[in-house]
């Protein structure tokens, strides 16, 4: 998607700071962090919400969730605690339209909404 802020990411276009790389997604800190640790995983394939994928990407999804707690532990609040959210669409509070996990801890989270 040539309009997409997390393809330009994905593909090296726009700079961030990311954490991680392989060949089917990618993680870098939030430029907005809303805790000290504040990082996104995103797949490198275009997939717009999280209604977007099928069973072939099944895997890749839990592929994500995984690398999360890996760097949950890397960076230090494997054990102090974390959390891992999707917002979807207008109502979860999505923003970005190319999917991503946020991996948000490094202090305590209030209830969810
Ligand atoms: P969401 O509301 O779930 O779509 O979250 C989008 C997230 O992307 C927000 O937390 C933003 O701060 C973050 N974000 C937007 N643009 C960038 C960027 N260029 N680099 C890193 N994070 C970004
Ligand atoms: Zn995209």
């Amino acid at each position: 998607m040539s309009d997409c802020i997390f393809c330009k990411i994905a593909g090296g276009e726009i700079p961030a700071k990311v954490s991680y790389r392989d060949e089917e997604m990618i993680a870098f800190d939030d430029i907005s962090p809303k805790a000290p640790v504040h990082v996104l995983i995103i797949p490198r394939e275009h997939l717009a919400t999280l209604n977007d994928p099928g069973p072939e990407q099944e895997g890749l999804l839990g592929r994500m969730m995984t690398r999360a707690a890996l760097i949950a532990k890397e960076r230090g609040v494997a054990e102090s605690g974390y959390r891992v959210l999707v917002n979807c669409n207008p109502d979860g509070g999505q923003e970005v339209f190319h999917l991503h996990l946020h991996l948000i801890g490094g202090r305590k989270l209030g209830p969810m909404a």
